[in-house]
């Protein structure tokens, strides 16, 4: 029980402020009945760790969360020890934990909606310490085996939840034509699962060379290059004239809205999961009226990490291609520049111990 007496120490990366992120001894987490001790294998840097080092993320701006805290949400590992009541967790399980922990007692927890829990925690943000830490305690009811699924797949089951729910809310089926715009993480995980809801076409669009590349090699039937194309004309040649049934809007460009509602088919459905910082845009409502347009707003993975992991157990979803740089856990800040600049093509980056 050496990590139950809360004495021993561990190594994490814990932000201070702004730009001030430190690999520095910490108290190991508490265990206790509920929880499960982890040992961390892999946490990928995602867009919202780069704002939390940047002090521009918007719960540390409403002063939702603060200073200091471990970040990290996209994380896998291995048991190490797991309470009393987490029976059905052996050390040496291969796990993976939610990012959102619901109290399980609110209607919307209990409608299974827990990922808009008012008294919610965040893994790596509110409540709950991060991945980026040599050992996580995490509750046993939002955590997942992922059997013999690598550390580094594992590590993306959180943002390919993200893209199932999408898919999910916008009902893609084999009629459909999905439009991914953002060829980012997200939206490289969503142009896989589109393609394996069985869509009948799935067109990527980016302005980034290395991410439409990847975006074809990872099935996308085309990438378009939002800069030099004429977008609305390439959409239509790709789908017979009949434009997009579904697109899944993964960039938080607002400029996005421009194009997209000449891009949309009669009774298309929108699935929005870029945020826009807060930045308003000018939308005109006729086409999505005349056109008897859906629109939904997609937040997390509720109640979808075991779709996520069975995708990518089945290959059917892999990480492979996305995941492009690879660094020690204590080289964090170094992490955020790779992920920042993409410079050398990179697209995601997996912190390992
Ligand atoms: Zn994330
Ligand atoms: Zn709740």
């Amino acid at each position: 029980m050496l990590f139950n007496s809360g004495e021993a120490g561990m190594k994490a990366i814990r932000l201070h402020g702004p730009g001030d992120a430190r690999w520095e001894e910490v108290d190991c987490p508490p265990l206790d009945p509920d929880r499960v001790l982890v040992r961390v294998k892999a946490a990928s840097i995602c867009a919202t760790d780069v704002e939390l080092y940047d002090g521009v993320m918007v719960y540390l701006t409403s002063g939702l969360a603060r200073y200091p805290l471990i970040p990290g949400h996209e994380w896998s590992g291995e048991v190490v020890e797991a309470g009393a009541h987490a029976t059905a967790f052996h050390p040496g399980d291969r796990v993976v934990g939610e990012c959102s922990i619901g109290c399980r007692q609110c209607v919307l927890c209990r409608r299974g909606a827990y990922h808009l829990c008012r008294d919610r925690c965040e893994t790596g943000l509110l409540g709950q310490q991060g991945a980026f830490a040599e050992y996580i305690s995490f509750p046993r009811f939002f955590l997942h085996h992922c059997r013999d699924l690598g550390f580094e797949d594992a590590a993306c089951i959180e943002p390919t939840g993200v893209a199932v729910h999408a898919v999910r809310r916008t009902r893609v089926t084999p009629a459909d034509n999905v439009v991914v715009m953002g060829a980012g993480p997200i939206g490289l995980f969503a142009v896989q699962v589109a393609r394996a809801y069985g869509a009948r076409t799935v067109i990527a669009v980016d302005r980034r060379p290395a991410r439409l590349r990847a975006a074809r090699e990872l099935g996308a039937d085309a990438a378009i290059d939002a800069t030099g194309d004429d977008l609305i004309h390439a959409v239509g040649d790709l789908t017979g004239g009949l434009m997009a049934s579904v697109v899944i809007e993964a960039t938080g460009n607002r400029q996005v809205w421009d194009s997209l509602a000449s891009m949309l088919a009669p009774g298309a459905r929108v699935g929005m999961l870029g945020l826009c910082g807060g930045s308003r845009c000018a939308v005109d409502f006729d086409p999505l009226v005349v056109k008897d347009i859906s629109v939904f707003g997609c937040l997390g993975g509720p109640g979808l990490w075991e779709e996520a992991i069975s995708l990518h157990q089945r290959g059917l979803v892999r990480s492979r291609g996305i995941v492009t740089h690879r660094l020690p856990l204590s080289e964090f800040s170094g992490g955020v520049e790779i992920a920042r600049s993409q410079a050398n093509g990179a697209i995601k980056v997996v912190l390992q111990p």
